[in-house]
């Protein structure tokens, strides 16, 4: 049986696109299931006899989990060099500039990177294998966040939270077993950042319609086809919350799935979109000012993805005239939002800079040309995304923090986390649309006041 209807048909392949009418390249080769001590076969699947070399990247408790099971299966066939991270001035392992040295250094004695364990290893190891030109294979230790499948890595350099394109994993190999016994805070960190694709591909239109950027329609299609087939998803929270095989099952490949539409839009725009900014923002401010993040990467993006919901909501009803006159009403201080950005992350002033001035072009063009495209926006964007209580009643059901409040952001933060965040990158999303108008300091303003 396939491993999943929409994968089969285009893993490994080069195809030219029917929705978009570009060539589309799919690098990553081997998606599989199976059982951890038959990880071997696969290895030798994807690598024949002559990459011989093996760098494993592990961290403490992924080395427990899962890392040193690997090791063993493949140790006969192949020489394996183990990295195993440990915590240094933070409580876990994050993605972090300061691993990275040592990792590099290892990776010049080996053919292949090997990432065992979730979101951290598999960046690290992602961008070592950028930085070496080295095939990285990955075996997911949680079902936490669609970076296994994805041709991007996120990392903290110098104080920001950066999104690099990387090549993609040559091979992912799963152990369900493995995956539906991860801690339940990572399945539900995945599922919330599953759930952020409606809203990316919005906004990724809508910057589309408005800047003329290139976009396809095919990642939403195929998403959109699979969560229709799927039973639990994405309404089955206390099926999540039971570990239930198929549920979870359903929520790697959707994660895989997640991916993969980054690697045909090549860039992270189908999975990442104002949502993430809030969540980037937030690890950006962990990193300057607290010991350790808020929360995982997908449970900050759940607050994040309740914030564009009530975004969209409070935008839905607005004529062309009334986007005209806000447009023409609403006066923003930029100069002084921008300080305030660099209060906040003065060690990253230069970066902000070039992701300001390139915000301050797109909202030059959308100021143009937001009111002629307004009712073409509603129609096409504003259809792709769930209501706010669709996404509290779904939240809620997994038990997954909904308001900024639940995972200890501070409320003195809180209203500068949703009117700054969309300053951090050049890119426009539903975020600059409601700024621009107004409409955002309504939202901050009204978030406040909801209870959690
Ligand atoms: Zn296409
Ligand atoms: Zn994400």
């Amino acid at each position: 049986m396939g491993l999943h209807m929409e994968i089969d048909p285009i893993i490994g392949k080069d195809f030219l696109c029917a929705e978009c009418g570009q060539r589309h390249t799919v690098g990553i080769k081997y998606i599989e299931e199976g059982n951890i001590n038959k990880f071997c076969r696969f290895f030798k699947k994807v690598f024949n006899k002559d990459k011989k070399k093996v760098l494993l990247l592990a961290d403490n408790i992924t080395w427990e989990i899962a890392g040193e099971k690997c090791k063993n299966s493949i140790e006969k066939e192949y020489c394996v060099l183990p990295v195993i991270l440990f915590p240094e001035g933070e409580r876990k392992v994050t993605a972090k500039q300061e691993y990275l040295a040592k990792i590099v250094k290892e990776a010049s004695k080996a053919d292949v990177i090997l990432t065992v364990g979730a979101g951290t290893i598999t960046d690290l190891g992602k961008i070592t294998g950028n930085i070496k030109n080295k095939p990285v294979v990955c075996f997911p230790t949680a079902p936490s966040m669609n970076g296994y499948t994805s041709p991007v890595a996120a990392y903290i350099k110098d104080g920001l939270k950066l999104t690099i394109p990387v090549t993609p994993a040559y091979g992912v190999f799963f152990d369900m077993d493995i995956l539906k016994n991860a801690p339940m805070e990572l399945i539900k960190s995945g599922f919330a950042d599953s759930m952020a694709k409606a809203y990316a591909n919005a906004d990724w239109k809508i910057s589309s319609m408005i800047t003329g950027e290139s976009f396809c329609p095919l990642p939403y299609k195929i998403v959109s086809r699979s969560n229709r087939r799927r039973q639990s998803y994405p309404d089955g929270g206390e099926l999540l919350l039971k570990r239930d095989t198929q549920t979870i099952s359903e929520l790697m490949q959707t994660l895989n799935l997640g991916g993969i539409s980054m690697i045909i839009a090549g860039k992270s725009s189908p999975a990442s979109g104002g949502e993430h900014l809030i969540s980037h923002f937030l690890d950006m401010y962990a990193h300057q000012h607290r010991e350790e993040v808020f929360a995982y990467h997908g449970l900050q993006v759940g607050t994040g993805i309740f914030i564009s919901s009530l975004v969209y909501e409070e935008m839905k009803r607005l004529t062309v005239s009334e986007i005209e006159r806000l447009l023409s009403e609403v006066k923003i201080d930029y100069d002084k939002h921008f300080q305030t950005v660099i209060s906040f992350f003065p060690a990253g002033a230069d970066m902000l800079k070039k992701e300001f001035d390139e915000k301050m072009r797109q909202i030059a063009v959308l100021r143009e040309s937001l009111a002629t495209n307004w009712e073409d926006v509603q129609k096409n964007a504003f259809t792709m995304v769930y209501t706010p209580e669709r996404i509290a009643g779904i939240f809620k059901k997994s038990e997954i923090p909904l308001h900024l409040r639940e995972i200890a952001v501070d409320e003195k933060i809180i209203y500068d986390v949703i009117m700054l965040a969309r300053f951090i990158r050049g890119r426009l999303t539903i975020l600059d649309i409601a700024g621009e108008t107004g409409i955002l300091e309504t939202v901050a303003q009204k978030y406040k006041e909801l209870s959690s």
